[in-house]
């Protein structure tokens, strides 16, 4: 199932005015390609990802999660799609601090009323024999890898990541991005990631950039 989004415009209120996030977007990920969106500090890249995963409304324009056009949805159909076909790496992992990694996940299996295979999709991110660590006794990549592996629990068709490397040394990064190209082809997910970082694009099928709100 594919993400694709068009003409989405999205401004935020800015003391008497309207401030242009999203400038007309148009942008189609296909199942299992991993597109990069890289632009600077403030470009618009976390507005295009709470768009795409639902959780704001553009102004104008369209998102269609396989086909299904979101605008067109009540807010609990869109709350369904989300849960069901939407998993999103957000910038802080927000972990729990008092849970262990499995339980990281388990509570989002508890939340759709769906087992799912904690384990097994902790060893897909490499973290196999650390299932019980908590959050403290986890590295930061590692706890990245926690925050990739619960946003795979529902197995999304759609998977939204937020600079998924700035709080990592450069081959951790690495190694975090090699990780979701992985995930995004072996499970065919339209994997959407923004970056200020160029330097880990490298495994995105496509790069583009983004300025002011618009995609170039
Ligand atoms: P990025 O993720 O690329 O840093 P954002 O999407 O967070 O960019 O922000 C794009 C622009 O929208 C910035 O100018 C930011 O200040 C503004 N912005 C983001 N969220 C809000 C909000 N909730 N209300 C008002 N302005 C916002
Ligand atoms: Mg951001």
């Amino acid at each position: 199932m594919s993400l694709e989004m068009k003409d989405v415009c999205l401004t935020y209120a800015d003391g008497e005015d309207r401030l242009v996030a999203l400038d007309r977007v148009s942008l189609h990920v296909a199942a299992g390609e991993l597109v990069a969106v890289a632009g600077p500090s403030g470009s618009g890249k976390s507005s295009l990802l709470a768009v795409a995963g639902t959780l704001l409304r553009p102004d104008s324009g369209t998102v269609r999660i396989g086909g299904v056009s979101v605008g067109e949805l009540s807010a609990s159909e869109r709350t369904t799609l989300r849960r069901d076909r939407i998993g999103i790496v957000f910038q802080q992992a927000n972990l729990i601090p008092s849970l262990t990694a499995a339980e990281q996940l388990t509570v989002m299996d508890h939340l759709r009323g769906r087992p799912h295979a904690a384990t097994d999709l902790l060893a897909a991110v490499g973290l196999a024999g650390k299932e019980h660590r908590r959050p403290h006794q986890l590295s930061g990549g590692e706890r990245q890898r926690v925050n990739i592996a619960r946003a795979l629990t529902g197995s999304p068709d759609v998977l939204l990541v937020d600079e998924p490397t700035s709080a990592l040394d450069h081959a951790r990064g690495a190694e975090i991005m090699a990780l979701i190209a992985r995930l995004c082809a072996e499970r065919s997910v339209a994997t959407l990631l923004v970056t200020h970082d160029l330097a880990n694009v490298g495994h995105a099928h496509r790069v583009v950039e983004m300025h002011d709100g618009v995609l170039t």
